[in-house]
């Protein structure tokens, strides 16, 4: 039986990463130190033979018995909020947790592939964002613990491939939204839904203008399972590129959720990047890979999940490290 390592299991992506894989018919290894991740989000896996959970924090020393084939490195804070309460955490996790995890995949000769995203391109001045864009990238600014983590992991994965001919894969991970997203993580679609469902005005940052472009989870997992199972070893941006602007996200959520809120317009936070769209065309090309759930289908989904929250939960708006 193959069998997987997930970092970062009990989290948004790395939970329906395990799911994925359990359905593939791997042994499934869920690792998480339940910072940012919920064990709810994995308390159906629990039962099953083929699934085990480690809670454990990658930035120190990871040790797994046995054989291990592949390794899908998701821990990390990756909501703004998060990374802002967090920062040192942050930073460990994207370097130190990734060397560790390298180390393992080199003594396992497991394939390993490892959540980048689309901050390594920063606040883009190239639009739509392609693969070979260096991006720009404030590095002492509030999203520099995140997008420099990440751009260390993604150098050090070369580094890996290079000298130690190991197999790596770097995925690109823009925007994405879904079940299991934390109410409180601060990014913009829970935000916006948990006030809509509490009957609250809308916050959009700044004059809302700045755009964004939302791929539904299962979209995403399928072209991480494709580029894992693929043979390219370079980053491949893996999103939606259906772009829309603040405002217009916050008109269909209340129109979704048929709230009679408005829109308010609060500061805009330090570096937030102003447009982000994927170029996906080398994800089509070598994956046969693009997005198929329309927003409109994926919001609708997501919002059901939502409203089997608990009231309590609902109002415990809260940022969880507050
Ligand atoms: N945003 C907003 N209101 C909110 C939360 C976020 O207008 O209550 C904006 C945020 O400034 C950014 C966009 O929505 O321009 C997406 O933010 P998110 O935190 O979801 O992720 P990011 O793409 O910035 O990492």
């Amino acid at each position: 039986m193959r069998r997987a390592l997930i970092t970062g299991a009990a989290g948004f992506l790395g939970s329906h990463l395990c799911d994925r894989f359990i359905k593939e018919g791997f042994h499934v290894i869920g690792m998480d130190n339940l910072i940012t991740g919920e064990l709810r989000n994995i308390s159906h896996l629990f039962k099953l033979e083929h699934f085990e959970f480690y809670h454990h924090d990658v930035s120190k020393f990871v040790f797994v018995p046995g054989k291990l084939d592949y390794i899908l490195h998701f821990a990390s804070p990756a909501s703004p909020i998060d990374y802002l309460k967090i920062p040192i955490q942050t930073l460990k996790v994207g370097s130190l947790g990734t060397h560790n995890l390298l180390g393992l995949a080199k003594v396992k000769s497991a394939r390993i592939l490892v959540a980048s995203t689309s901050e390594v391109y920063g606040d883009p001045l190239v639009h739509p964002q392609k693969e070979d864009y260096w991006g720009n990238v404030n590095p002492v600014g509030p999203r520099g613990v995140y997008d420099e983590a990440k751009r260390f992991q993604e150098a050090i994965t070369m580094a890996y491939h290079t000298y130690h001919k190991l197999e790596t894969r770097i995925v690109r991970i823009f925007n994405t939204y879904g079940p299991r997203m934390r109410l409180n993580d601060g990014r913009v679609l829970p935000t916006f839904i948990g006030q809509a469902l509490r009957n609250e005005p809308l916050t959009a940052y700044g004059n809302g203008t700045q755009t964004r472009s939302f791929c539904y989870v299962s979209d995403l997992i399928e072209g991480i399972y494709r580029l894992l199972m693929s043979d390219y070893h370079l980053p491949v941006n893996i999103g939606n590129p259906a772009e829309i602007t603040i405002n217009e996200f916050a008109e269909e959520i209340l129109k979704l959720t048929g709230s009679q809120q408005k829109v308010i317009h609060t500061d805009l936070p330090q570096d937030d990047p102003k447009q982000r769209q994927p170029d996906i065309t080398l994800a089509k090309k070598i994956l046969g890979w693009e997005p198929k759930v329309p927003r409109s289908e994926g919001l609708k989904t997501t919002l059901d999940y939502f409203k089997t929250l608990t009231p309590e939960e609902l109002t415990n708006s809260k940022a969880k490290f507050a």
